[in-house]
């Protein structure tokens, strides 16, 4: 081969390498900052060993930013940067046995005939925090950042109810242990994950991916009081002192125990690497059982004096591995695929499963995505299909088993129909993956508009549930939210129901009649029109003070208004052109349902933040610090220049200056610029 083909047979794999050096950067930056993680754990471990071993290969495409040679993620510019005495490195991880006996090989080459005992632990899926003790007490918590330098969080952790801030007296070689180094992960249980989730959902924000980015997102909050209101958790696995030399892994975890400090729920000192693997095995069997999410087993060298001899290695130390655990998989049959249609038209394909038991729980039913993901996957009715559970928490098809496929499996083509009794042509917007059904009476979106109406949030009508819903919308005594305010007259019939009795419709007719009198902006919301939530209707309450003026506002209009961009603007203009939603809002107006701010209700939102003080430090990126201080005195709030007692709120922009500093010396309430908007301005 001569010069010329060689470079061109390199090329090939430099391109790969700098394809694959580019999607990891972005899959770490919505995992590690946005914590909206956009592929598995499974799947990005496969991508980032695959570049390890390109870079390997090619070593002249050595790149010292390159993702394989650092660790997690860079500092936050709104916490303090701290330096760590000893670095937080992350662990080399694998799936595979094989390189568990290879990472044992290596061990054993460095230590020549030395005795290795293994200490096997939980991975607990969290993320890293070193905490700092002196003189017995809680002074500093820091997360891993890049490994060298990390975020100062130490008033967020103090919020976690099992950390103690005093630790207990426990003598170790004759030194009271009161100044040393604790590392652990922080965590969120299952149970607490799906309700904080569900929470969300009802308030259309969008879902965390799995318990771990919902824990490091609350982290990242500048306010401790709301990181309060979060059941995170601590579990603590690593001890160091400079004032004693500690012995081995399983001794540290004892003294930790001593200290008051919560320990893995399970750890082994095994004698050989076989136990280890009896450990992991077993693990593997009970993990679902577990009331968090582990995603392996770290294999640690149990002797300190073995672990510095072996050293570190770039991002990882010698003496620990971390066994992974494939996504937790089942096989099933695809029975059928159904189709769910969301309150806006949107039109979802479900698969609908033999039920089948993984991790923890039966499922008989998954999400498909959309159309465009079936044709990829080419998924057939009848076949086999893959479930996965994975680091998220709801079950997907991830696959086909193709070699289970039979003859009669079908393809599946997506209905021209959408499948209410309407049966209206479903279209497909250009650009777009989902397919939409713009019928405004189809019963299905209406079930779903109803219960969007009726929910706390929007028109708070209580006695009005999913089921009845259901009912009312099958019988034909619901076909629009407007109908709500008609049930009234249906009161004799309604009582002779199944399951109705006189005090539960006498109940729910207050309700509804209550409901009349939600503030303006509850109302806007209520009607669910596209890409308007909570914040966006308070806005458009306030500017337009009531639905005439909101009725007839143009695009023009919409927009000149800061928070509300086109997209928004569209979508309302065309929700007040539609006929059929005209109609509906007269009826509304007819029964008294409330369509605008009254005087008070409006001087009330002018005074809002009346007798509160505001300081901004830092540049916002979504307004001017000039109009972020209008928009707070158009609130009735005062702000002033420099940090006091008196301050009730500090608004941290990028590169904040000094009053950030005192803000955190006097322990004022620190908001960063979401939380500024989304718990001050557009707050109700
Ligand atoms: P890691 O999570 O694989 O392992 C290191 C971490 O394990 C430590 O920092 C510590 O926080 C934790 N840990 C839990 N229990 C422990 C114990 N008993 N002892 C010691 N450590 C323990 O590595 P990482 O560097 O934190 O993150 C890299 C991993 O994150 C990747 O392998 C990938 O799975 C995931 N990731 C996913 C995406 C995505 O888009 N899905 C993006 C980036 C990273």
């Amino acid at each position: 081969m001569d010069l010329f083909s060689a470079d061109i047979s390199n090329l090939e794999p430099k391109k790969r390498i700098d394809e694959l050096r580019n999607l990891i950067r972005k899959y770490d930056y919505a995992y590690y900052v946005e914590s909206q993680p956009l592929i598995s754990d499974y799947d990005y471990d496969k991508l980032y060993k695959e570049l390890e071993a390109l870079e390997k290969k090619f070593p002249e495409y050595y790149d010292k930013n390159s993702p394989t040679q650092r660790v997690g993620e860079q500092p936050l510019k709104e916490f303090t940067t701290v330096e760590h005495k000893i670095p937080m490195l992350s662990l080399a991880n694998t799936y595979s046995k094989q390189e568990v006996l290879d990472f044992e090989r290596r061990v054993k080459d460095i230590l020549g005939n030395q005795l290795v005992k293994y200490v096997t632990e939980l991975k607990y899926d969290g993320l890293a925090v070193s905490i700092i003790y002196k003189n017995g007490e809680y002074i500093l918590a820091v997360t891993r950042g890049d490994g060298f330098r990390g975020d100062d969080v130490t008033a967020n952790i103090r919020t976690i109810k099992n950390l103690p801030l005093k630790v207990k007296e426990v003598v170790y070689k004759g030194i009271i242990l009161q100044n040393f180094e604790v590392r652990g992960e922080i965590y969120m249980l299952e149970s607490d994950f799906l309700k904080i989730n569900q929470e969300r959902i009802e308030n259309d924000e969008k879902p965390y991916a799995n318990p771990r980015n919902l824990a490091s997102g609350t982290l990242k909050s500048l306010d401790p009081h709301y990181v309060a209101t979060r059941p995170l958790k601590l579990v603590s696995y690593y001890l160091f002192s400079e004032e004693v030399q500690l012995e081995s892994q399983f001794e540290n975890i004892e003294l930790l125990k001593k200290l008051g400090f919560p320990v893995g729920y399970s750890y082994q000192l095994c004698q050989n690497i076989q136990e280890v693997f009896d450990y992991i095995e077993i693990w593997e069997k009970k993990r679902s059982s577990l009331p968090f999410q582990i995603d392996g087993i770290v294999v640690k060298v149990d002797s300190l004096k073995q672990q510095s001899i072996l050293g570190t290695i770039a991002r990882s130390a010698r003496w620990a591995i971390a066994y992974k655990y494939e996504p937790e998989k089942a096989h099933t049959k695809l029975l059928d695929i159904t189709l769910q249609v969301g309150r806006t038209g949107v039109v979802t394909p479900v698969a609908e499963l033999e039920p089948v038991f993984l991790a923890g729980s039966t499922i008989s039913r998954a999400t498909l995505h959309n159309y465009d993901y079936i044709q990829e996957k080419d998924i057939r009715i009848g076949d086999i299909v893959i479930i996965e559970k994975g680091g998220d928490v709801i079950p997907k098809v991830s696959g086909v088993v193709i070699e289970k496929r039979l003859s009669n499996s079908m393809k599946y083509i997506f209905p021209e129909y959408c499948p209410c009794e309407l049966k209206t042509h479903l279209i497909r917007p250009e650009g777009e993956a989902n397919y939409y059904c713009n019928h405004p009476e189809c019963p299905w979106q209406i079930r779903k508009r109803i219960e969007h109406f009726v929910s706390r949030n929007a028109m708070n009508i209580e006695g009005l549930g999913e089921k009845i819903i259901d009912k009312f919308v099958s019988l034909g005594k619901l076909k629009n939210i407007a109908d709500i305010y008609e049930l009234h007259k249906l009161r004799d019939e309604l009582i002779k129901l199944e399951k109705f009795g006189e005090k539960s419709i006498d109940n729910l007719l207050n309700s509804i009649n209550a409901s009349k009198k939600q503030p303006f902006n509850k109302v806007i919301y209520a009607l669910g029109i596209r890409f308007i939530g909570e914040g966006a209707s308070n806005i458009l309450a306030l500017n337009f003070r009531n639905i005439n003026n909101l009725r007839k506002a143009t695009i023009d209009d919409l927009t000149s208004i800061h928070e509300i961009g086109i997209k928004m603007a569209q979508s309302v203009v065309d929700f007040f052109a539609d006929p059929k939603e005209q109609e509906i809002i007269n009826r509304l107006i007819l029964y008294g349902v409330n369509f605008s701010l009254s005087d008070e209700e409006i001087s009330m939102k002018s005074n809002q933040l009346a007798g509160q003080t505001f300081v901004l430090t830092g540049e916002l990126s979504s307004m001017t610090r000039n109009e972020a201080k209008q928009r707070i005195e158009a609130l009735g709030g005062k702000v002033t220049s420099s940090v006091s007692k008196n301050t009730s709120y500090v608004i941290v922009g990028e590169n904040p200056g000094s009053k950030y500093k005192d803000a955190l010396k006097l322990g004022t309430t620190i908001l960063n610029e979401q939380e500024f908007i989304e718990n001050i301005l557009n707050k109700q």
